[in-house]
This record gives structure tokens, sequence and C-alpha cells, in this order.
């Protein structure tokens, strides 16, 4: 495995070796210039007076202190949500949708100070932190672009031609609360509320607070779009205490993280009679087929697994592959990994950067030990790298893993995958299905009609053929979430913005009434009643 330096040079925008900040800390050399720091942090709703200090996983280097929320600051966020929303759900579908694509071209053209933020809170590479950019810019086209096809009131067949007309509108639920992870700063602080605004609501946003930052200059773009600034409100605090403050007060509550807190979060909302979509962990398979091409898919596999240092949802942890493919493929994966430049830096020529903190490299740490320590094999990697870096840790392939490891069945959430061998697809499928998970999947093959046919025999939310996860990652009219402990719910298409509505239904009745007239009998209007159901089945009408 190449190195790069961690302290990369190539960053621009407005970060800056600043000065020290007195009041916090005289000796620290802080990674962001403070003034810029605090405009951004004056977005967030505080009176408490107290912070919470935040540093880089490049180095340590201090980045901020964090204006905390109270319980009344939470209320005040929603109160402020709560006007400007009534406002807001005034607004044409065509004024939205026109704002989103104004953000569109302002991720794209501010995509430097955006990446260098993601990467001083993260430590990932520069061009995971990319994505997260090109992601949100295709999240806020396509929900622009498709406004009218999900959101327009419909004519639906009424209950008698000509007597009944039917309508269905969608009405905005009202404020949302959107409770965010640390893994993608950028990406996990807008693209739920993009469809969210476009419906008609307002936003609670409570993120991660160690990406607090990036959260924050989501925010501002969207007041440079054109959103009204007080539609977006911003609380900063721990997960139980102001977490649980939003979803105490929500409409509706989007939440990803991870399955133990998602449980908490719909206990909560099944009291209060709220929804709630939850996108949630997962534990991955990949499946190379008999037939794949074997360095494509070594290849494919590469970015499956170590993408954003395995610290993505939808990464893959298991991986199955073929009898008759297993040592080359084996192989060209190792080589490949081999390969990769590590590191924690601004720099674009990392191919996988740090991980995010102690808690990460500990439990990263911790499941490769006990692997090792119960019999597997280190194919690649398997150590941290405080030379580079103090959260790096070495992409690592394992062999040989058994049920009782902890790694077998548990969500690592960072650059460690197993590799298994297998001799026929249904044992694979079979494996693939196991476990409690149902996030992702990717299936390599050069046949791709018996690759879709294998994805549709596998239980989970989405499948790649012949891809990891860009594939339907990247196509917004896609649904994507988890089924069985991976969540409920889903983000991007149709679902991704109409969960955040309601429908009412209106329904106009002309010239008779639903019921006997005339002194009629309700013995005669149930006949008649039954001679036009009749009539309406012969006629095949709705
Ligand atoms: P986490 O559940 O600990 O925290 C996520 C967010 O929830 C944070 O903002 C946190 O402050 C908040 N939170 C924590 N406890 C809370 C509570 N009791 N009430 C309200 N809010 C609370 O998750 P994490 O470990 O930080 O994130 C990693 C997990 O997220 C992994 O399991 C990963 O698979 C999952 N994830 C899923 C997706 C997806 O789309 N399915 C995407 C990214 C991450």
């Amino acid at each position: 495995m190449s190195e790069q330096s961690p302290a990369g040079s190539e960053h621009t925008g407005p970060v800056v070796d600043g000065p020290a900040d007195p009041e916090h800390d005289a000796t620290a050399a802080y990674a962001l210039d403070r003034t810029y720091v605090a405009g951004l942090t004056a977005r967030v709703v505080s009176t408490t007076g107290t912070t919470h200090p935040v540093s880089s996983p490049i180095g340590g280097a201090p980045l901020a202190h964090l204006p905390q929320s109270g319980p009344d600051d939470v209320a005040e966020a929603f109160g402020r949500a709560r006007r400007a929303q009534a406002a807001w759900a005034g607004t044409s579908l065509d004024e939205r949708a026109a704002a989103l694509l104004r953000l569109h071209d302002l991720l794209l053209e501010r995509q430097e100070e955006l990446i260098d933020l993601v990467v001083w809170e993260s430590g990932k590479a520069r061009k995971d932190a990319y994505l997260e950019v090109a992601h949100l810019a295709l999240t806020a086209r396509y929900y622009a672009r498709t406004a009218h096809e999900h959101l327009d009131s419909r004519r639906v067949g009424g209950m008698f031609p000509l007597l009944t007309r039917a309508e269905v509108h969608r009405v905005p639920k009202g404020v949302v609360g959107i409770i965010s992870p640390w893994n993608y700063p950028l990406t996990m602080a807008l693209c739920d509320g993009i469809p969210a605004l476009l419906a008609g609501n307002a936003v609670v946003a409570k993120p991660d607070l160690q990406t607090m930052l990036t959260a924050l200059l989501a925010a501002r773009l969207l007041d440079e779009a054109g959103f009204p600034p007080e539609l977006w409100q911003v609380v900063s605090g721990t997960g139980p205490e102001v977490g649980g403050a939003v979803v105490a007060a929500a409409d509706y509550v989007c939440f990803t993280g991870s399955t133990a807190t998602g449980r908490l979060i719909a206990r909560q909302c099944a009291d209060r009679l709220v929804g709630c979509s939850l996108e949630l962990g997962g534990k991955n398979p990949m499946m190379v087929l008999r037939d794949a091409d074997v360095h494509r898919a070594a290849e494919g596999a590469v970015r499956a697994v170590f993408s954003n240092a395995g610290q993505l949802c939808v990464s893959m942890e298991r991986l199955y592959v073929a009898d008759q493919v297993y040592d080359r493929f084996v192989d060209a994966f190792v080589a490949r990994t081999q390969a990769m430049t590590l590191g924690a830096s601004q720099d674009w020529n990392v191919d996988m950067g740090s991980l995010i903190s102690q808690a990460q490299l500990d439990t990263v740490t911790a499941h490769v030990e006990d692997a090792v320590a119960k019999g597997a094999t280190v194919l690649a990697g398997g150590r941290a790298r405080p030379d580079l870096g103090p959260f790096v840790f070495e992409p690592t392939i394992l062999e040989g893993v058994s049920v009782d490891m902890e790694c077998f069945a548990r969500e690592t959430f960072g650059p460690v995958v197993s590799l298994y061998r297998f001799h026929s697809e249904d044992e694979a499928i079979a494996r693939a299905n196991d476990g409690h998970y149902g996030l992702n999947a990717s299936v390599w093959t050069r046949d791709t009609a018996r690759g879709r046919a294998v994805a549709r025999r596998i239980r989970c939310g989405t499948v790649n053929v012949n891809e990891a996860y860009g594939a339907t990652f990247g196509s917004l009219g896609a649904p994507m979430g988890g089924m069985r402990e991976s969540g409920t719910g889903r983000r991007q298409g149709a679902e991704g913005v109409l969960r955040y509505t309601e429908t009412q239904s209106v329904a106009t009745q002309r010239l008779v009434p639903i019921a006997p007239m005339f002194g009629m009998s309700e013995q005669t209007h149930a006949k008649v009643m039954t001679q036009a159901l009749r009539l309406l089945n012969r006629l095949g009408r709705a």
C-alpha cells in the first residue's frame, strides 16, 4: 500500500491555518478560518451559551466550538419553522422547483469549498467527498424536474360516473425533523430535506455533532438558492437530548443512522402517531458469479468495500465468490487493494481516507483482532496506521471468517470484508439472504439477464448488477432504502417525496345523494344500487 503525506496541500476555498482561538485554546492551530466558522455556526439555534469542541481526523486539528441547543432552542426552532411553513405551503411548485435548480448550480459552483469542509470534518478521501456533491446535485435536479409528476393534484374515478367527482391532493406534513449521521456529511444533510421542501414542508435538522459545519454550509446554500432562511432550522447537540426533542416535536421524522437508534425513534414516533422513515444499517453481500469478468469484478470490489473507508451504509462487508473463479478473483482483488494510496489529507490522489473517529477505529480494530484471534486469515491490510493519521486503518481482506466471529454478521462500518467461496448459485443466494439486514447487494456476471434474475431473489432494498452501489444510488427515480432491519420507508423516487405528504381526497356529489331518494325505501335503494353496481361492472368501470 502506498502512502500519502498526512499534511495535504491542494485544498482551496476559505480553509486556511487560522490563528488560535484565545477563548478556548490559546495554543491550538485551527484548521479553519475563525471568522468563516463563526459565520457558519451563527445559523445554529442556540441560547445555552455552551459549546462542543470538534477536531479533524486530519492530524487532530481543532475545527470549531459548536454552539449547543437546549430544549427551549428546539422549541424556538420548531416555532420559526412552523411560521415559515405556513407561508411556504402557499408558494407554487414551479417556484420551489426553480429554487432547487438554483441549488443544483450552487452546489457545482461551490464544490471546492464544500469538499474542503467535508474532508476536514470527516477525513475521507477527496474523491468520496466529490461524490456527495454530485449526488446532491442529481437529487436537486431530479426533484425539480419531477415536481408536477409527483405532487400535482389528480382526478380519480368517482363513485358514480358524472355524478361523483373525486380528486386527490398532496398536503405537506408540516415540519419534518431530519436526524442525520456523520458518514456522508453533505449528502445526509440535504438529500432527504430537498424533497421535503419541494412538497411544501419546513425542516428542523439535527446533524451529527462531528459534521455540523458541512450541514451549516449546506443550509447557507439553501438560503442563497432562494429558500426562505426560516424554513430550514438547524439545532445542535447530542442524539438522545436534542435528537430526542426533535422527534418529540416533529410532524414527521426522517432518520438515518444505526438500527439501534432507529428502533428507539420508531417507538417514540409510534407513541405520538407520527410517521417516520428509517434508513439504517446493513451487512451487505456482493456475489461474483462463475462467469464474471474477474478483473472488472475485482476493480468493482475495491469500490464496493473501501469507498469512504467502508463507512458507507451500502458498502459491502461480505463477498461470495464462485468456486470456478475464486482464486483468480482473490489474486486480483488483493493486488488492487495493496496498491491503494492511503492518507488523511486534502489531496485528490488519496484512494482511501481516514476513519472519522477513535470510536470507529476501535470498532474496526476490535472486529479484525477478534477474527484473527479466532482463526481468520488476513489477506491484505489488517493494521491501524497512526503514521498516516490518528484514525487511519488499512483496507483489509479476511478469509476463513466463521459464525462465532464479531464481523460475521455485525456491521463493522469500516474497510473490512470477509471472503467466502460458494459452489452453487442457490447456496450463494441463501447465504446472501442470511441475517437480519436487507439494505444493498451487488451481483457480478457477464450475463446481465441472469444477474437481474439473481437480483430478484435477494431480499435487499437495492441490488446493483455489475456495480457496487452507485448504479442504484445515482438513479434518482429508483427508491433507495432497506428491507428487514435495514429500515422502513425509502428515499429517492416517488416514495422519497410522497412520504412528506398526506393525501387529501375531495369528492363532490351532484344531482343525486348516495342515499334513498323520492321516498324510496332502504330495500328499494339497495336493489337500485345493486343494479347500478352490476351495470358498472359490465361497462368495465373502476
Ligand atoms: P447513530 O444512530 O448513533 O446516530 C445517527 C444520528 O442520530 C446522529 O445525528 C445522532 O446524534 C442521532 N441520535 C443518536 N441517538 C439518538 C436518539 N436516541 N434520538 C434521536 N437521535 C439520536 O448512528 P451512527 O453510528 O452515527 O451512524 C452510522 C450508522 O448509520 C451505521 O449503522 C450506518 O449503516 C447507518 N447509515 C445508514 C444509511 C442508510 O441510508 N441506510 C446511511 C448512512 C448511515
